[in-house]
């Protein structure tokens, strides 16, 4: 039997966020709310440990520090991402873990599949599709 193995880790925060252009039967969404964000990714690998879950985890909680950093309110004591989707948090997620912006070679890992959940309840999937590179 062919299998594929991926390991996944993941970290959860909590952060505001907000949707400008929210439809009018969710215009609450308009205004800054907090949600528990949950974002897992998932790392193809070919053998056994290949990637260690800890070394994983901390490029994972590297990149959101990076993407995050910028958003923090003393006020609220919370992160608020803005009008930043979980689309677009998955998307940039996966960006900084493979490029690594954070400046160490050694926290890029290549990344199958992120997802992001708000508050354990709905979420969003991008998975990367390598056809075209
Ligand atoms: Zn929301």
């Amino acid at each position: 039997m062919k299998t594929r193995i991926e390991i996944m880790v993941s970290q959860d925060f909590a952060a505001l966020h907000n949707y400008d252009h929210a439809p009018e039967e969710v215009k609450f969404l308009r205004t800054p709310h907090r949600h528990m964000f949950d974002v897992r990714v998932w790392i193809p690998i070919t053998g056994d440990r290949q990637v260690e879950f800890f070394m994983a985890k901390d490029s994972l909680q590297t990149a959101l520090s990076f993407i995050l950093a910028e958003g923090y309110k003393k006020n609220v004591r919370l992160v608020d991402m803005g009008n930043r989707s979980c689309e677009a948090l998955a998307q940039l997620v996966i960006a900084q873990m493979e490029n690594n912006a954070c400046g160490n070679p050694a926290k890029r890992f290549f990344v199958s599949k992120c997802e992001v959940w708000e508050d354990g309840e709905n979420a969003t999937i991008v998975t990367a599709d390598r056809t075209e590179e």
